[in-house]
């Protein structure tokens, strides 16, 4: 639809962007705090004053005040004006590496959506199931209705394997990292739902993608019955991680061993896993749907017990899953992985504070991914000579 010139519609996204920005700003700073990202007016946060049209402006106002407040002259960070013409950029980009409507609407959501989440992971190493589940939702309705940017069966299958995948890097990795030892106990709704569902999707996956459904669906059942038995009794039933995941790692192997299919295997394990996570954050996002993030008490982590990977980083890859698919999805890890290594090094070598969150890594492999994904994919395998 060629509504405008593409440089027209360049310059136009980049002054909405700006707009969104801004936006962004006061959700970054409002949502961890518990407040409405929609009342009162912005003021200054050092003298109350409430901002002017004037004062408004993206971009332009930060730097004709020189970075300060026109009231009492406090300095006003850097980052507010950066956010604003990141966003502009980013929405200014994809215009013209898009230029369809109305898929650019949704594709201006998902770089908002992953702004905000990144920036408030930064700052509070916690991601709003508020924006996480409006990602993860939008996208499956983008697919459903639009068919953008896949169909409806690859952004469902892609959200869940993805969450899966994260849940599963998780759960392993805490049981290697602690030894062996069990997972803290949470009920109804723990981690350990989670490894049950995986393990009998892994077992149910190696009969072809219907006995993965079919043994999926019943570990997701199972889960959930074992979800209501927790809140019936008050107590938490749970399997031991280590026979949960145990026997999980033992399916793929069996499978193959039986001349069965060990991909599908891994396809039925990630695919319970994923869902099960999934219901698992939106029980409790429904039961406690405030985003303000608690001042840490000292008796809610449980003594000796390090996990891997917060379950917010599960959701995020279920959200990131549902928009790129889950092959990409694996470009967006990589990617992730990667930058997270090499900042990481950079940061170590000039003594900086080496504490930047997994989940803003994840949206820049995530962006990278849902442009370039198939590209990076294709060039690789003819490097390698496929
Ligand atoms: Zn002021």
């Amino acid at each position: 639809m060629d509504v405008f010139p593409l440089p027209a519609l360049a310059a136009l996204a980049f002054i909405l962007g700006s707009l969104i920005g801004s936006f962004l700003n006061v959700v970054i700073y409002r949502l961890p705090a518990g407040l409405s990202v929609v009342w009162p007016r912005s003021r200054c946060p050092h003298c109350e004053h409430t901002l002017s049209p004037a004062e408004l402006v993206p971009i332009a106002s930060w730097v004709l005040q020189g970075g300060r407040c026109r009231n009492c002259k406090a300095a006003i960070s850097v980052r507010y004006p950066l956010v604003e013409a990141l966003t502009a950029a980013l929405f200014s980009l994809s215009a013209i590496l898009h230029p369809v409507f109305p898929d650019l609407v949704f594709i201006w959501a998902f770089i908002a959506l992953l702004i905000a989440l990144s920036f408030i992971d930064i700052d509070t190493k916690t991601l709003p199931n508020s924006l996480n589940f409006t990602g993860f939702f939008l996208g499956l309705l983008g697919a459903g209705a639009l068919g953008f940017p896949h169909s409806f069966q690859t952004a469902l299958e892609g959200g869940l394997m993805g969450a899966g995948l994260v849940a599963l890097f998780a759960g392993y990795g805490g049981w290697l990292y602690n030894r062996f030892k069990d997972a803290p106990r949470e009920g109804p709704f723990g981690v350990h739902l989670v490894h049950l569902a995986a393990m009998l999707g892994a077992w149910g996956g190696m009969f072809g993608t219907m006995g993965g459904l079919w043994l999926g669906s019943l570990g997701i059942l199972v889960g959930l019955l074992n979800a209501s038995l927790n809140a019936r009794t008050g107590k938490v039933w749970a399997l031991h991680d280590s026979l949960t995941l145990g026997l999980a790692a033992l399916a793929p192997l069996a499978a193959w061993a039986l001349d069965l299919s060990p991909l599908e295997s891994l396809r039925g394990l990630l695919v319970s896993a994923g869902g099960m996570a999934l219901a698992g954050m939106l029980y409790w996002w429904l039961r406690n749907p405030s985003d303000k993030v608690e001042p840490p008490s000292s008796e809610e982590k449980p003594e000796g017990y390090v996990t891997v990977m917060g379950y917010g980083d599960v959701v995020l890859a279920g959200f990131l899953g549902v928009w790129l698919g889950f092959a990409n999805l694996l470009v967006a890890v990589f990617i992730a992985v990667f930058a997270g290594a090499v900042i990481g090094l950079v940061m170590r070598r000039y003594g900086g504070d080496n504490q930047i969150p997994f989940g803003p890594y994840l949206a820049i492999g995530g962006l990278v991914a849902f442009f370039y994904g198939t590209a990076l994919v294709q060039w690789y395998l003819s490097y390698i000579g496929l």
